[in-house]
Parts: C-alpha cells; structure tokens; sequence
C-alpha cells in the first residue's frame, strides 16, 4: 500500500503546493482522501484519472478540503466512457455540499449533454454520509471513520484503511483527542495536518491566530504519534509551509515521536511495504 500526498497546502495560496489531498494506492484500488486546490493535476501526475478512483473520502467540509470537488466530478463523469456512479464519502453535511455543487454544475451538464450525442445522463454519484465510530466499503477495503476534534468545525472525521498488516490513518484537521488516538493505535502510518504556533503568532493577523485553537501542532502530532506507536508520522497542510533547508527544523520539533518523520512537499510517497519515502 502506498500514501501519497497529492497536495500539501493550505488555504494559503502557495504555487508549490496544492490543497490538501492525500491518495491512498492499495493492490486493487485507489482512494482519495479531500479534494483540495489543483487535486485532478496532482492526481494526473500520480498516474491516476478520476475514473480510476474506487471512491473520494472527505474528513470535513472546510473550503480548503473540498474546493475541487467539482473537478472530480466532472471529470469523473466525462472521461467514463461508460456512466458510472463516483462513490463519496464524508461527514453529515456531505449530502447537502454534493448537491450544491451538483447545481452549480448545471449549466455546464446541459452544455456537455447537448453537445455529445453519446453522453446520456449527467453525472452520477452516491454519497454515504458515515458517522464517527462506523465503517463502510469502499472497492475491496473496509474502511474505519473516527471523530477528531476540529470544533466548531463538527462533525469531522479521520479515516483508518487496511491492506493485510498494513494500516494508515488520514486524520484530517484537528487537536489531539481521544477517538483519534484509538483510531491512530498501531497504524503503519499517520497523516496529521499540522500548523507551528510559534512562527503563526509572528503574522500580524487575527484571522490567521484563529486557525490556531483548531490545527495539531507539529510537537502534538508527534505526541499522538508516539502514544499510538505508529511507524510513520506524515506531516502535511503545513502552516506556514517550510521555507526551504529547513528540514531539521521541523524534525526536530517532532523529536518525541521515535518513527519516521515524512516531511511533506506534493506527491511524496510513502511505500508501507517498505517504509521507503519517495519524494
Ligand atoms: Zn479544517
Ligand atoms: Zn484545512
């Protein structure tokens, strides 16, 4: 099973680094984890077209993870030669935001289908909304959700996908908490979005201090990392992003836990076979 960061960004424009998006690659699928900015050309550079995907899995409806929802959709829809359903999953509130973007995709359904003589319907999706605690299929996998703490943000979920004795959890937005140390427990890998208090307190902007309440910090990921016993941390959604050569800098605030450290940049890969990081 390999993890791969498709996106590493934030809601912070940065042109090295698209949105949140992380694409989980088993033996018989391929899974995405949120939907954030420029998702469809991270996905196109890791080999991957939306009609390849066994399904989108969302952990929470901030713009950030959702913003290109759409372009899955779409091209989900227009580069099946055949009309297929594109499964998505999320949090309560997933329903409501797929048909939204359902209706802003209207206009442009209508163009396509009075267009193509062979395009007979518009897209098609099925939207599971799934609670903390259960579980559901998606291709050949059962995957777990767990509630983090993302508050007010609510509800949110992290993920936990198997593949024989490998196991990664997609955490999402959020502190630390109870149900996301017991989800994380003994995984092979953890993906936590991070921010560094210490240099966000530098901005001078109220709005950016705000995001601080809501996000891990690098040392809480090591720390639910370490407690959980997982054998990679995989940091990504860094804010602020790390200025080049600053590597160790980063390591080092997650001294606590013993693992491997991935520091994020786009589409760095993580084999959980062989633990071995491609950047
Ligand atoms: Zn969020
Ligand atoms: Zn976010």
């Amino acid at each position: 099973m390999k993890v791969i960061l498709l996106g590493t960004g934030s809601p912070i424009p940065n042109p090295e680094r698209a949105g949140p998006a992380t694409l989980v690659r088993t033996s018989t699928d391929n899974i995405l984890f949120d939907c954030g900015r420029g998702v469809v050309m991270r996905l196109a550079k890791a080999g991957v077209i939306p009609p390849m995907l066994s399904g989108v899995v969302l952990t929470h409806l901030h713009s950030d993870h959702v913003c290109d929802l759409n372009d899955v959709i779409t091209t989900h829809w227009i580069m099946n030669p055949v009309p297929s359903a594109l499964r998505i999953i999320g949090p309560r509130g997933t329903k409501e935001f797929v048909d939204a973007t359902l209706i802003a995709l209207a206009l442009d359904v209508g163009y396509r289908l009075a267009h193509h003589a062979d395009l007979t319907q518009g897209p098609l999706v099925d939207v599971l909304e799934v609670d903390a605690g259960s579980s559901f299929t998606l291709g050949q996998h059962d995957i777990l959700s767990g509630a983090t703490d993302h508050r007010p943000v609510a509800p949110t979920l992290a993920y936990r996908l198997s593949e024989g004795d490998q196991s990664v959890v997609i955490a999402g937005d959020g502190v630390p908490c109870a149900s996301l140390d017991a989800l994380v427990r003994g995984a092979s890998a953890y993906v936590q979005t991070v921010v560094r208090p210490e240099l966000v307190q530098q901005i001078p902007s109220p709005r950016l201090q705000d995001i601080l309440d809501y996000h891990s910090s690098v040392e809480q990921a090591a720390d639910t990392a370490q407690r959980a016993g997982v054998k990679a941390l995989m940091l990504t959604h860094m804010v602020p992003p790390p200025a080049p050569g600053s590597d160790d800098e980063w390591r080092a605030l997650a001294s606590s836990f013993k693992g491997t450290v991935v520091i994020g940049d786009d589409l760095t890969s993580l084999d959980l076979g062989t633990m071995t990081v491609t950047p």
